[in-house]
């Protein structure tokens, strides 16, 4: 799978490593697996992440990165996780006029935008991808790195419950269990512990729950001032996105919250038969089958539901 990324990694001496902007699980989990697995292998690696994410909401630790690297000084940039060059937030230029680049993901709506060769595959998880890749290049994985695989396999899958995973996943999944990886405290990390405020917050967002196109779309919308009364921060909020769709007859939900001014960021979720991924890819985002997002703006609140709800009327099934 991997045959012409290979020799492009194995040439490259200083590398950079870049992914999506508010990273999830899946993003740091395989930005810093890569990094551990290259560096393992006597390259210097460094990950640049955005938005300064709290790593310990997915399960991760992760140990200061201490290396001084500049992007100019590397001879190879590596993009994670990322469906288009947008998604790099802030290093879109720099990743965009770096001469050696290339891109592993899993995004249906993944654009090629790297320059040296891109692995797209559309399996549960990028973690899931580097499992494979250091499979391929012989690296031997150890427990750190496998903490790090187990955090972007487990969130991206829902705790492996998602109709993304298959057996690879799984015996993926049961291969880094043998090595020790410590997928109970994982699980409780990212799954099983939130802050008190979060309850306030869900304790909000059930009172303003909207069931659109009939019962079978339901879109909450919550306000900067919502995360404020409850004292919590939208990155800490990760879960109420899954409300509006586990409401019975709701296929699709849709979590819409305000990133700047003028600016709504849209998450849906679907159940079983829509393809979310096309209605973001229609709005200009992008992302999964089960889970896409997409940014608007100079819209208000109604007329994005609005818009939503006339995309979806096309689609229903009986
Ligand atoms: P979330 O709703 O958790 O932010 O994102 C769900 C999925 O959709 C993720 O795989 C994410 O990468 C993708 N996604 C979310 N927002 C966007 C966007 O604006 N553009 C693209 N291309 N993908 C997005
Ligand atoms: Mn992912």
């Amino acid at each position: 799978m991997f045959e012409k990324l290979i020799p492009i990694i194995e040439k490259a001496n200083k590398i950079a490593i870049f992914t999506h902007t508010h990273p999830d699980g899946d993003a740091m989990g395989s930005s810093y697996a890569l990094k551990l697995a290259l560096t393992s292998i006597g390259k210097c690696c460094k990950v640049f992440l955005l938005d300064d994410p709290d790593a310990s909401a997915f399960g991760l630790i992760i140990k200061g990165d201490d290396i001084e690297l500049s992007l100019e000084d590397c001879d190879l940039a590596i993009a994670l996780d990322c469906a288009d060059s947008k998604r790099l937030g802030m290093y879109e230029e720099p990743f965009m006029s770096h001469p050696n680049s290339i891109a592993i993901d899993h995004h249906v709506t993944h654009v090629e935008f790297a320059k040296s060769g891109t692995v797209y595959s559309d399996i549960s998880s990028t973690c899931e991808l580097m499992f494979n890749l250091f499979k391929e290049m012989d690296i031997s994985i150890n427990k750190e790195i496998g903490n790090n695989i187990y955090v972007g396999l487990a969130t991206d899958t829902g705790n492996f419950k998602y109709s993304c995973i298959s057996g690879d996943t799984l015996r993926a999944a049961g291969e880094l269990i043998d090595l020790g990886v410590d997928f109970a405290s994982i699980s409780k990390a990212a799954f099983d512990t939130k802050p008190k405020a979060y309850y306030d917050l869900m304790g909000i967002a059930i009172g303003k729950l909207r069931m659109v196109c009939d019962g079978k779309a339901a879109a909450l919308y919550l306000e900067s001032e919502d995360f404020k009364k409850a004292g919590i921060k939208e990155s800490e909020a990760n879960g109420i996105v899954n409300i509006p769709n586990s409401i019975e007859g709701v296929e699709v939900g849709a979590f819409i919250r305000k990133r700047d001014d003028d600016e709504y960021k849209v998450s849906l979720r679907s159940n079983k038969y829509i393809d979310v991924s096309e209605i973001a890819a229609e709005r200009g985002g992008g992302g999964h089958v089960r889970a896409s997002g997409y940014s608007v703006t100079g819209k208000t609140v109604d007329e994005i539901i609005q818009d939503l709800a006339e995309g979806l009327d096309k689609r229903w099934q009986d």
